[in-house]
């Protein structure tokens, strides 16, 4: 059985049997895994605190051929993110970023940018930034990760630049319409220029400059409702976090 090392978050943790921990981590090298922690509910001694939702830890862990989940051999805590967990506020974002990533992925496929949106992301929420802005760009920016980016800079229909004020997204197609390519199309989401031009930035600004963005509250709405529609029908289903984030976030 060969071992591997790799920076990881865990994503999810739930005990299993007498001892042991089925945990779902996001990692850098390897993409989200499920591993078996053996004893990890008695021994502390291999896995201490670390397997605890949000934890940033350097994991080592053995594939075996006759199973799904690795085994966890060990985790050093590189930083417990223990803020994210303590305060319900930043526990409710902080879920929803995590089980965002968890249904999104699937095992096994190494995505390093990811990693490090996820990084990224946690650390700002640790450090209090909880604007409505952090969730949409992380929305963009996941969504553009994983090969479903909207086309956002001209009409699917015409393939002309947008220059009127008032546009169609349409959430099937995942892109834009002006509004002569959007009659007779069933289903659409209006959106405005200036939402459209707002979307634009967040795909490519810096990360490190994100907790500076501010949105119009125009573009808060109209972002939220497509972000949200268009994550909908990858995700299938509604997540918990979701719900549970809306309770902390009074626009909703
Ligand atoms: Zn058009």
């Amino acid at each position: 059985m060969p071992l591997y090392k790799t920076p990881a978050i865990v994503l999810r943790s739930i005990p299993y049997g007498e001892a042991d921990k089925i945990v779902t981590l996001y990692t850098l090298d390897f993409g989200k895994i499920k591993g078996i922690a053996k004893g990890a509910k008695r021994s502390r001694k291999r896995f201490g605190n670390t397997l605890e939702i949000c934890s940033y830890i350097n994991l080592s862990f053995f594939e075996k051929e006759t199973s799904e989940l690795v085994r966890l051999n060990h985790c050093d805590l590189m930083r417990s993110f223990a803020g994210l967990r303590e305060d319900i506020n930043k526990l409710a974002w902080a879920s929803y970023f995590i089980e965002l990533v968890n249904a999104m992925t699937a095992e096994k496929i190494k995505n390093k940018m990811l990693f490090k949106l996820l990084l990224v992301f946690l650390n700002l929420i640790d450090k209090g930034i909880l604007k409505e802005e952090i969730q949409r760009i992380f929305e963009v920016r996941l969504l553009a990760l994983l090969g479903y980016q909207p086309l956002l800079d001209h009409c699917l229909g015409c393939k002309k630049g947008l220059s009127g004020e008032k546009n169609f997204f349409s959430v099937r197609e995942g892109g834009i319409l002006c509004p002569v390519c959007a009659l007779n199309h069933p289903g659409l989401v209006s959106i405005s220029l200036g939402t459209i031009k707002t979307l634009l930035l967040t795909q490519t600004i810096l990360l490190e400059k994100v907790g500076r963005v501010s949105f119009s509250p125009q573009s808060l709405r109209e972002s939220k409702t497509i972000l949200s529609r268009f994550l909908e029908q990858y995700l299938g289903k509604d997540l918990k976090s979701k719900k549970f984030l809306e309770q902390f976030s009074p626009s909703a």
